[in-house]
């Protein structure tokens, strides 16, 4: 007869189940990084969920029959704790802001998990511990892994910088585009016999770094990223269309359109568009359609229930249990699909979304709102060499965001560099007499 209970408590199967408690922790602390990723703090639940876990695998590392292990405690719930800090932080990083530890760490995300080896290795040799060490050598194989899907450049192509992606990176760079690259890490920048190209992402790799190229280095948009986004646009625009969507260009998007000539700003890091929630399109029946046909034509689509938007990314869904570990990238292609809704406020009509946006301003309901007749019914603009759907008045929605707009204020990108290129557009508009290569 076999007992069941020797084979639980047997060292190799406690030590399997602390590993497999450890995996069950990391994925539930790569979905809560969808909340910093979009700026909003995590939900109660979640955030209770992956600590729940994180407390039982730490218990199981260290309660046994013999008792309490302090040691494997106190080492578990540490390396725990500094691997996830090192986890979370280009998730972090996605708000713009100068947080120098945060930022360090989200430059060398791709690597910094590893650094953990060196302890990992240390602890397991001197802590006699089966569950500590099966623990540790799960977290380093998953921290492994995704170094190598890093260094992984397959799938990029070679893309010609635009005459002012290339005057930006040059006055970033002051002159020294080899120094500049090596010195901040952009392995995309490929220089040879004084040609610069750039080896762009594409649908099966990770993104390119913006934070670091836009908000850091007050680069110009990846060329690559600005064409994952063109096709990020015309596909849900299409879908809306398909759905009888009500819908329009919003926040930077419709600037581009209105004031760079139906281009992206420069600096563009996602697109944006609003959906009104009446007649036939609800909640439900967006994240639906949205859902459904994300899903099947290979883009990512996350939803935010609470805030009223859904996200949906150039990147395809990984198959489980991985899929959720997009969220350590530190870029994205994405678009951002927020939800109005029909509003009363103040005697007006209002449609109102639930997240702030620029200074829209708050309606009597705790939302965010725009006069109805700015917005509806819409109507047409150039954007990307096609026609969109824009708010009725788009300058003067444009100046219920952003007040004067017609003013370029350089956002998300730091306030240092982005004096450096503001130089630049200024030196570039005088050569060139020609609009920015958005
Ligand atoms: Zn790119």
């Amino acid at each position: 007869m076999t007992d069941i209970g020797a084979i639980i408590t047997s060292p190799v199967i406690s030590g399997l189940i602390a590993a497999a408690l450890y995996v069950a922790t990391y994925l539930s602390f790569l979905r809560l990084l969808r909340y910093p990723r979009n700026w909003i703090l995590p939900t109660l639940p979640a955030s209770l969920a992956t600590a729940g876990l994180a407390a039982i695998t730490v218990a199981q590392v260290s309660v046994s029959s013999d008792g309490l292990d302090m040691t494997a405690l106190v080492v578990s719930a540490g390396f725990i704790a500094v691997l996830f800090g090192i986890i979370a932080a280009p998730a972090v990083d996605f708000r713009p802001g100068t947080r120098p530890a945060i930022g360090f760490l989200a430059k060398h995300g791709d690597y910094a998990g590893l650094c953990m080896l060196g302890p990992a290795l240390v602890a397991g040799y001197v802590v006699p511990n089966v569950k500590l060490q099966g623990v540790l050598a799960v977290a380093m194989a998953i921290e492994m892994a995704w170094f190598l899907r890093h260094r992984w450049t397959g799938g990029r192509r070679l893309h010609p910088l635009g005459d002012h992606d290339l005057l930006v990176l040059k006055t970033q760079a002051n002159g020294d585009l080899e120094g500049f690259a090596r010195r901040h890490g952009i392995r995309e920048l490929v220089l040879s016999d004084g040609a610069v190209g750039w080896l762009g992402c594409g649908k099966q790799t990770l993104p390119c770094p913006f934070n670091l190229h836009l908000s850091r280095l007050g680069l110009n948009t990846a060329p690559c990223c600005r064409e994952h986004m063109k096709d990020l646009c015309y596909y849900v625009t299409s879908c809306l269309r398909d759905m009888g969507a009500v819908h329009w260009l919003d926040g930077g998007s419709l600037l581009g359109a209105v004031r760079e000539d139906g281009k992206l700003l420069a600096w563009e890091d996602d697109i944006d568009i609003s959906v009104l929630l009446d007649g036939d399109t609800t909640w439900a029946s967006l994240v639906t359609g949205i859902g459904e046909r994300g899903a099947q034509d290979g883009y990512f689509v996350d939803v935010f229930k609470k805030m009223g938007y859904i996200t949906i990314s150039y990147d395809p869904p990984k198959s489980w249990p991985f899929r959720w570990e997009r969220n350590r990238m530190r870029g994205e292609i994405r678009l951002d699909l927020v939800a109005f809704r029909h509003a009363v406020s103040h005697g007006q009509s209002m449609l109102e979304r639930r997240l702030p946006k620029g200074a829209m301003p708050l309606t009597e309901s705790g939302g965010y709102g725009v006069p109805q007749e700015i917005a509806l019914p819409t109507s047409t603009i150039n954007f990307l060499g096609g026609d969109f759907d824009c708010p009725n008045k788009p300058e003067t929605y444009l100046r219920v965001l952003y007040g004067d707009f017609e003013e370029v204020e350089y956002t998300y990108v730091e306030a240092v560099v982005a004096e450096t290129r503001r130089q630049a557009d200024v030196a570039g508009k005088a050569q060139m007499q020609a609009p920015m290569d958005g």
